[in-house]
């Protein structure tokens, strides 16, 4: 007897859409038939007339539970919204799993005087989200300023224990890596079968225009496009491609802002290099106009958001598959805190967002663009779950997939208010904005978790997951 059938609904699986019967038994799905194939016994069975099933969301880009620097908040000890809350607001919007990040950051390790071992970081940053997580999780693993010989030596061992991904920056003392060092962490990647979250811009661009606006008496926050501009992303997507194609090392490039980070994606795809690019689902609506609002600057996330021909390059970009996933740079802190800087040097990146990605990207793409609900599939789960290396464990509709699942309700229109949210937060961006389209159940591993407004999981439920990426993802541009 299956322990739950889902019928009636629209299901998106990787070969069609169309109504489908989801059979699952225990954490797996083991059937997907014709309406009427499927026993009738089973444990539970969900009316999803009206609804489209897809795969749970996966979010490949959250910063969870981390001290906000005080330069942002002007006080010390502001920490990012801890795992419970960040993890049941994703499970309200349609989210299974998160990808969220590990690494030592403190200041001995950033100057060299100690490190921690990678898998040493890594479970004391499991430890954080085991028993207080509602969805699925894992890390990408960040390294950070000048780079020890010893932590190239520790790729390969983490690669083996499931990390999947390193996120590098190339821009911020002291985060940023020196493309020499760079180098050796990209080639080493390579040879082990990772790939490279990249966090571009150039440092340069961004260091001349701080000291030029501030010069000018221009430092006003409203003016962040102007720091972290359409030339430092040029720049800096195309050194870091170049750098790529000179290792063989397969690089996703997280929040794209700006239609220059587009047109180098797009170029290197053109040349057969695996280069895959993310938007964040506020760089779909808002554009660097907003900034001088009353409170404008709380859309921000860094780099920062551009014009509007941009905005329209990365819708382009995400209906026509040159760019791949939808993803939030999920950083929650309160009103307060997000506000406190008002400068170009201190504003607070990342905003309240993880319960929203999915309604948001479902009502611009789908609704207002005519996406395919496949290609939603792609942008909002299977993608991140091919280039992240969760495949087809995570991602598809299919059997031997986990039964993650999310049922959003088309007809559903729904202005968005906070009192809506989840998250530990007193502010929305998206206050106000009208969905047409919303997520109303998830399913996780087999279990729901949430029901219809109502929060039925446990956040003992989430677990760790190992990743390897598929060699087809490394070698060309694969999704
Ligand atoms: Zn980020």
């Amino acid at each position: 007897m299956l322990d739950l059938v889902i019928r009636g609904g629209q299901v998106v699986t990787p070969q069609s859409v169309g109504e489908l019967e989801v059979g699952i038994q225990g954490e797996k799905i083991v059937a997907v038939g014709w309406p009427g194939t499927l026993a009738t016994d089973a444990g539970r069975v969900i009316d999803a007339r009206g609804k489209l099933v897809i795969p749970g969301g996966i979010e490949p880009h959250a910063h969870i539970g981390i001290p906000v620097p005080p330069d942002w908040t002007g006080q010390a000890e502001v920490m990012t919204q801890p795992p419970e809350a960040a993890s049941r607001a994703a499970a309200f919007g349609g989210v299974t799993t998160l990808i969220d990040f590990a690494g030592d950051l403190s200041r001995k390790a950033l100057s060299g005087l100690s490190r921690r071992p990678m898998l040493e970081t890594l479970e004391r940053r499991r430890e954080v989200f085991r028993s207080h997580c509602y969805t699925d999780f894992a890390f990408h693993y960040i390294i950070a300023g000048e780079v020890q010989p010893e932590t190239v030596g520790e790729i390969r061992e983490a690669l083996e224990e499931g990390l999947g991904s390193f996120k590098i920056f190339t821009v911020n003392h002291p985060v940023r890596v020196p493309w020499g060092h760079l180098w050796s962490v990209f080639a080493e990647v390579a040879k082990h079968g990772g790939v490279m979250a990249v966090h571009a811009e150039d440092d340069d661009i961004v260091q001349y225009m701080t000291a030029k606006l501030k010069r000018e008496g221009q430092n006003q926050g409203y003016n962040l496009h102007l720091v972290h501009n359409n030339l430092s992303e040029d720049l800096a997507f195309r050194n870091v491609i170049r750098l790529a194609k000179h290792t063989g090392v397969g690089v996703y490039f997280v929040h794209v802002t700006a239609k220059e980070g587009v047109a180098a994606i797009e170029e290197a795809r053109s040349q057969g290099q695996a280069v895959y690019g993310e938007a964040l689902h506020n760089y779909l609506q808002f554009t660097c106009e907003d900034y001088q609002k009353p409170g404008g600057t709380a859309i921000h996330t860094y780099p920062a958001i551009k014009f509007a021909a941009d905005r329209e390059a990365l819708i382009a970009a995400m209906l026509d598959g040159r760019l791949a996933t939808t993803a939030t740079d999920e950083y929650t802190t309160y009103k307060g805190p997000k506000l406190w800087g008002d400068t170009i040097e201190t504003v607070c990146g990342g905003h309240n967002g993880i319960e929203t990605r999915i309604p948001v990207a479902f009502t611009k793409l789908v609704a207002e663009r005519n996406m395919s609900l496949q290609r939603f599939v792609d942008v909002t789960s299977a993608n991140a779950a091919k280039i992240l290396g969760l495949y087809p464990q995570k991602g598809a509709i299919q059997p031997g997939s986990d039964a993650d699942l999310c049922l959003i309700d088309p007809a559903l229109k729904k202005t968005i208010t906070l009192s809506d949210l989840h998250a530990d937060s007193d502010y929305s961006i998206w206050e106000g904005f009208a969905c047409q389209g919303y997520p109303v159940m998830t399913i996780l591993r087999g279990k729901v978790i949430v029901d219809n407004g109502k929060l039925v999981g446990s956040s003992a439920d989430g677990r760790w997951l190992k990743r390897r990426i598929a060699n087809e993802m490394l070698a060309r541009p694969a999704v």
